[in-house]
């Protein structure tokens, strides 16, 4: 009997949260000075009132909501006949329970799929398209990421970084007014005072908040662990059999063009990248499906015919 596959966080996941924890202290000082004047004898209350508020990321409700947000639906009942079985038989390969996932469906054109929360694996309409043995390699590289909790640490930075986030996009649109006023009085003292205002208030939000400084060091960074959770997410689904059929997915979107746009991007643009190119993928996919892995027992499912 196969063993089932363990849920932990990989080194991209728990890379991601590190990053994650300038932004985070800041968020701790926000919430900390909004807490003051409603509970001033008690100050740890807000704080430690917000850090346990992380547990709604564990509810299934929040996925849903992701999901909503992310305008996935819910797959039609012939979609249904077509993912469940697939989804079914990806868990098999894991061992895993089938009936801790949800499906749900991106209305898109372009090939796609997605991993959010804790539990949602979601397909695009194009990637229903795809033969039934490719969509479930493709699935099979969602569940790595469920797996490997990157899609769970993507959502607990994103809600301890909310509040620092929602703090320098309000001193970004107090810094705008203050300049738009300063302009719409059309004298020289008032723009060279807005000026000065604006000034002001980058350095009071920089001293509060020195995280802000970090941000174009950290992008790259976050980016760059996004990147290598792909091709770890890619490693969880060759190690279940489904190497030769993912690279067929990966090389169909790099016949269309795919990496020749990501090529013609800027340097900014590829170092922000969340995604490695397809050739990359490719290289570390050919490399782990012909390396003994781990799981040996579940790569007789590379074995069968892959139609290419
Ligand atoms: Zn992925």
């Amino acid at each position: 009997m196969r063993a089932t596959r363990r849920r932990r966080f990989d080194l991209s996941a728990v890379s991601e949260l590190l990053l994650a924890v300038p932004t985070v202290l800041s968020s701790l000082l926000v919430v900390t000075l909004l807490g003051k004047p409603v509970t001033p004898e008690v100050l740890w209350l807000f704080p430690v009132l917000w850090l346990v508020s992380g547990a709604v990321v564990l509810l299934p409700a929040t996925d849903a909501v992701l999901a909503l947000t992310h305008r996935l639906r819910r797959p039609t009942r012939a979609e249904k006949q077509v993912l469940v079985p697939l989804l079914e038989s990806v868990c098999d390969a894991a061992a895993l329970d089938p009936r801790r996932y949800r499906l749900w469906v991106q209305d898109s054109r372009e090939i796609n799929a997605m991993a959010v929360g804790g539990r949602v694996v979601s397909v695009s309409t194009a990637a229903l398209g795809l033969r039934p043995e490719q969509l479930e390699a493709v699935l099979a590289h969602e569940l790595g990421h469920h797996l490997a909790g990157h899609a769970r640490a993507s959502l607990l930075r994103w809600w301890y970084e909310l509040p620092a986030r929602l703090t320098v996009s309000l001193v970004f649109l107090v810094g705008w007014g203050v300049l738009v006023a300063g302009a719409a009085l059309k004298t020289r003292l008032a723009m060279v005072a807005s000026l000065l205002a604006v000034a002001a208030l980058a350095v009071v939000a920089v001293a509060a908040s020195p995280w802000v400084l970090l941000v174009p060091v950290i992008a790259p960074l976050l980016a760059l662990t996004s990147r290598r959770a792909e091709l770890n997410a890619d490693r969880v689904a060759a190690e279940l059999g489904y190497g030769p059929l993912l690279l067929e997915v990966l090389q169909r979107w790099r016949n269309e063009g795919h990496d020749v746009i990501r090529a013609r991007a800027g340097l900014k643009e590829r170092m922000l990248a969340s995604h490695p190119s397809c050739t990359s993928r490719i290289s570390k996919l050919v490399q782990t499906t012909t390396a003994p892995g781990p799981e040996s027992g579940g790569r007789h499912r590379s074995l069968r015919p892959t139609g290419a």
